[in-house]
């Protein structure tokens, strides 16, 4: 009998599917549209937990192995899914097809299919006979709650039942945290790595806060915008946080340049920095416009011109004092009077900026209010490396593009 019936059921469902595919939607409103959309996504939902509801028995009585397949995830191959999503059916279906309730409200298209899944996970986690005497007060949340909620209330009942289970699976997520900070050939950094919810939610806050929109006329992405927060974090933490001393001095990016390499108009000559390996002259120019500064004199190898430093090794005659290019005094005084990025639009605050000279010090420019004025990393790099020239006329910031 059933025979006869299924296969007439599937056929009138099939020609329902072609009429759709075949209807014309050019002339359809959005809103007629939008009702099709939640019609169509439901009968998606309806047919997914029928699909598990026949894989449940298909699976128990081994029609895979009698139709000649190994299993029945390696069968499912048959229709065309790939052998992770197969796996997850199967797995839905050996918990679903043990909770009747829930299957029979997703088949009705009374609770969504991915509500009736996280009912599936939850037992899944703590075992069917537990979930069992709350079968139906979860389906019917499951037929009221919107996904987000539904999660909530079934990560609830999961910390209720099986409070060591989530405990483990906690502890789990932390012992398997790992992060990586690779540079790759071409000198970028590639940052890669798994968190546990508190540490990945902690990391995630600071970096949102900072990437918050902070400029008007805004040209970086939400993600360059995440990525310039990250470095910001790092700058500010090395600034101004507590670390111990490494080898006598607080940790600090170093960058060796000579000082010829610092003039603008000098050939190009090689800049390193500590870890990184050699940049270009004008990032020198940008790190050492805020930076502090030991100059050391070496001696000429024997016989030649003087050398730079980085390529033939030179003995150091003498090695200066440690001083910052912006003495404390002036940074106060540009503070006060910049009180964050000077480059028009960008309202980022004074901790996230460096001072910009506008005549670099290395150029005989001096180190005073008038030749001073602060700019956010992101700001500092265009009128460096990206060729933007500012200025100051009656208070106010110009800049302009590269020529
Ligand atoms: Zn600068
Ligand atoms: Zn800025």
């Amino acid at each position: 009998m059933e025979a006869l019936a299924i296969p007439d059921a599937r056929e009138r469902l099939r020609q329902g599917v072609d009429a759709l595919v075949d209807e014309s939607i050019d002339d359809v409103s959005t809103h007629a549209l939008g009702k099709d959309l939640t019609d169509i996504r439901r009968c998606i939902d309806r047919l997914e937990a029928e699909f598990v509801r026949r894989l449940h028995r298909f699976d128990r009585a081994h029609g895979a192995q009698a139709d000649g397949g190994v299993s029945t995830v390696s069968w499912l191959r048959r229709c065309g899914m790939t052998v992770k999503a197969a796996a997850y059916r199967v797995h839905l279906a050996r918990t679903l097809g043990e909770l009747p309730a829930t299957l029979d409200s997703a088949r009705a298209g009374r609770a969504s299919f991915s509500n009736a899944t996280m009912i599936a996970h939850l037992a899944e986690d703590v075992g069917v006979e537990q979930v069992r005497p709350f079968e139906s007060i979860l389906v019917g949340a499951a037929e009221t709650l919107n996904p987000g909620a539904m999660r909530t209330l079934t990560q609830a009942t999961r910390l209720r039942l099986d409070p060591d289970g989530v405990l483990a699976d906690d502890n789990r997520a932390h012992e398997r945290r790992w992060f990586e900070c690779e540079q790759t050939y071409g000198g970028v950094f590639v940052l890669r790595g798994e968190l546990d919810a508190e540490g990945g939610a902690l990391v995630k806050t600071a970096i949102d806060t900072l990437a918050h929109g902070m400029s008007r006329g805004e040209t970086r992405s939400g993600s360059q915008r995440r990525a310039d927060a990250l470095v910001d974090l790092a700058a500010t933490q090395l600034r101004s946080g507590d670390h111990r001393d490494v080898h006598g001095q607080r940790p600090h990016l170093t960058v060796t340049v000579g000082a010829d390499t610092l003039r603008s108009g000098a050939d190009v000559q090689v800049a390193e920095m500590g870890g990184v390996g050699p940049i270009h002259p004008e990032t020198a120019r940008r790190i050492a416009c805020d930076a502090v500064r030991t100059m050391v004199t070496l001696a000429p190898p024997v016989g030649d011109a003087p050398s730079t430093v980085g390529s033939t090794p030179a003995l150091p005659l003498s090695v200066g004092r440690a001083t910052r290019t912006i003495p404390a005094h002036i940074r106060t005084a540009l503070h006060l009077r910049d009180q964050g990025c000077r480059f028009p639009g960008c309202d980022r605050p004074e901790a996230w900026t460096d001072g910009h000279h506008i005549v670099h010090w290395a150029d005989g420019g001096p180190t005073e209010l008038e030749n001073l004025v602060s700019l956010c990393r992101p700001h500092h790099r265009r009128v460096h490396e990206q060729g933007w020239s500012i200025h100051i006329a009656d208070g106010v910031a110009v800049v302009e593009p590269p020529p």
